[in-house]
């Protein structure tokens, strides 16, 4: 919808809106109001190279656009259809919880192992760890390949299904070689185009689930969904959407929670919904009920940092890692949360 910054247009005015329709194959319908005629796209509007067009004339005051931007992640896509599962779990059915330690010890494989038994025993559905870091500081632990067989190792020994993050091709080359389930995006390369459209690419036609987190500065709603696009446009709709709070943090949390905008992207896209209150609030004692909240929400799965001996662990377990007795318990909760919840779907 065009709004002009005048009562009613020139017909030279009209012209301009006219040829530039026809260009990229829509036509413009006038619109008589009272105080304003205002002119409607026909057509597929979302050129954003046209809508630039349109804005950039000195008679428009702005274009609210009726269509969503994105094309495949939107519900009225065949892709709507489409359902991401992991194990015997399908997303949008069954809650779906992606548990493990934030970093992976490269030097104490048994630590790792031992905490993805007690994670498989809590009741997760997936094993995550984090082979590389994406640190803030240069001289942090930023992980190590070899990690990668640490993980590998313990999809072996527990029979859970395997999330880890690239933050370039090499690694993601070398996750598919090693038969990764799940690359996870971080919040950092959430706006790497050139990357999500190379997982897309590189995963096209496999099984391969990509978590997308939700970028640290995002705020649109759809500028979320439309990263997800990218990967989907690749080739693999096996996507997960997941918030995990954005920054400027809020006083006491590492961010400013954001679970709450799982109703609105529930709203707009097919995608499931994998929420991650670890990172959003950044402290083990307050997880539990930002998991609760979630679901709430209607999340339909959480990814959340779990550690047997958080205080022992690397990056952020120590602070942030809840224990699998705590995982177990809310697992149960989180299904009766996800039953009482689903009484108000609209
Ligand atoms: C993580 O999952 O450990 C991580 C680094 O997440 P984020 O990209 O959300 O900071
Ligand atoms: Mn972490």
């Amino acid at each position: 919808m065009i709004l002009p910054n005048k009562k009613q247009l020139a017909e030279s005015e009209i012209a301009i809106l006219n040829s530039i329709a026809k260009e990229f194959n829509v036509s413009i319908q006038p619109i008589y109001g009272t105080n304003r005629t205002i002119y409607a796209i026909l057509g597929d509007e979302r050129s954003p190279l046209m809508i630039k067009r349109f804005e950039g004339l000195d008679f428009v005051e702005r274009i609210d656009q009726i269509q969503a931007p994105f094309k495949l992640m939107s519900k009225e896509n065949n892709l709507a259809q489409h359902h991401v599962i992991i194990g015997e779990k399908v997303l949008g059915h069954d809650l779906v919880v992606i548990a493990g330690p934030c970093a992976i010890d490269p030097n104490n494989a048994n630590l790792f192992v031992e905490s993805a038994m007690a994670i498989k025993e809590a009741g997760a559905d997936m094993l995550r760890g984090g082979v590389w870091k994406p640190r803030t500081s240069p001289h942090a632990f930023k992980g190590d390949a070899k990690s990668l067989d640490i993980l590998c190792e313990a999809r072996a020994k527990t029979g859970l299904p395997i999330n880890t993050e690239v933050m370039d091709v090499h690694q993601l080359e070398m996750c598919i070689e090693a038969g990764i389930d799940c690359i996870q995006i971080g919040a950092r390369n959430a706006l790497n185009y050139p990357l999500l459209s190379a997982i897309g690419r590189a995963t096209h036609d496999t099984a391969i689930k990509v978590l997308l987190k939700r970028g640290m500065h995002m705020g649109a709603i759809n500028e979320f969904i439309l990263a997800a696009e990218y990967i989907v446009a690749g080739g693999n709709p096996n996507i997960m959407l997941c918030p995990r709070g954005t920054q400027p943090a809020m006083d006491g949390y590492r961010n400013t929670p954001d679970e709450a905008i799982t109703s609105l992207l529930k709203e707009k896209t097919w995608a499931p919904v994998v929420v991650d209150p670890s990172h959003s609030v950044g402290k083990a004692k307050y997880v539990p009920k930002a998991a609760l909240a979630a679901i709430s929400y209607g999340a339909d799965g959480v990814l959340i940092e779990c550690h047997s001996k958080p205080s022992k662990g690397l990056g952020d377990d120590p602070k942030q890692a809840i224990t699998p007795d705590v995982l177990k318990k809310l697992i149960v909760d989180m299904r009766q949360v996800k039953a009482i919840t689903e009484k108000y779907n609209v």
